[in-house]
């Protein structure tokens, strides 16, 4: 389905980035895995998909907070695929904190990478896809965006800034054959949410009545990665087994 595709995937290197990357992987796509702390997780990432998958896979790490790093990292990536054609902006991070304690460089921090890091990966892909008339932009929102959640009022307006963002590209670049989606999980078992402490009746409060998985992620960025979805942009779509409609 994506064969001769070549997907960049940030937060590629462990949970939803990695299982987004191994199914882009399993379709045929090329993958450009991006980290920045943990360079061992990446490259088992890439050794998965090099030995299952018999595509191109490369390990880049790049802060995606800094936009000069960005714009270095893709053209690296432009000069060892050829180019770019999927673009999944899954890095991200957590400070959780009530609103009038939370220190503002944390603040900052999670804007810095969740929200800027999108902006700067699409602009430094920007001029990429426009010659090619082709890009899939896949950004990793959060029910949080939608909703606002406690505690997160970093991580809550960092989601919603990434869906304004989403919408604002999907509108710039329509013409130009871009479509720019993004998925808004809700609770997925991965690093970010391993220590929270939910509480036994949290789970009634799925309809569905189980946590998410990286592979349910994944299978819904597949299908926004496709031609199957060649006809939408700019959408919102959650994937929270019902939690928060
Ligand atoms: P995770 O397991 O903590 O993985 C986060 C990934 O982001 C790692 O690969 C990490 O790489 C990378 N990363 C962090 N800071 C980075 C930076 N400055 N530059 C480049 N890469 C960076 O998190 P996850 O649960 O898979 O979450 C992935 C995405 O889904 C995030 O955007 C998150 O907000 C969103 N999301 C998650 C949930 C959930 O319930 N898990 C729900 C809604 C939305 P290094 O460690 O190597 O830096």
């Amino acid at each position: 389905m994506l064969k001769g595709k070549t997907a960049v995937v940030t937060g590629a290197s462990r949970g939803i980035g990695a299982a987004i990357a191994e199914k882009l992987a399993e379709n045929g796509a090329d993958i450009a895995v991006v980290y920045y702390g943990i360079e061992s997780e990446a490259l088992d990432v890439q050794q998965r998909i090099e030995g299952s998958y018999g595509v191109r896979c490369k390990v880049y790490s790049c802060n995606v907070a800094d936009g000069n790093l960005c714009k270095e990292t893709v053209a690296a990536i432009i000069s060892d695929f050829g180019g770019v054609d999927i673009l999944v902006n899954d890095a991200g991070i957590t400070r959780d904190n009530l609103l009038l304690t939370m220190p503002e460089e944390d603040f900052e921090a999670v804007v810095d990478v969740n929200l800027k890091g999108a902006f700067n990966m699409i602009k430094a892909c920007g001029k990429n896809f426009l010659r090619k008339k082709y890009g899939k932009i896949i950004n990793i929102a959060s029910v949080s965006g939608l909703h606002g959640i406690a505690g997160q009022a970093n991580y809550s307006a960092s989601k919603a800034g990434v869906i304004a963002l989403t919408k604002v590209c999907a509108k710039e670049m329509g013409s130009k054959n871009i479509c720019c989606n993004a998925i808004a999980p809700g609770f997925i078992e991965t690093d970010m949410t391993k220590d929270l402490n939910l509480g036994d009746d949290f789970i009634k409060t799925v309809p569905l009545r189980r946590l998410g998985q990286p592979q349910d992620v994944a299978n819904l960025a597949l299908f926004l990665a496709s031609p199957a979805s060649d006809y939408i942009t700019g959408e919102v779509i959650r994937i929270d087994g019902g939690l928060a409609m």
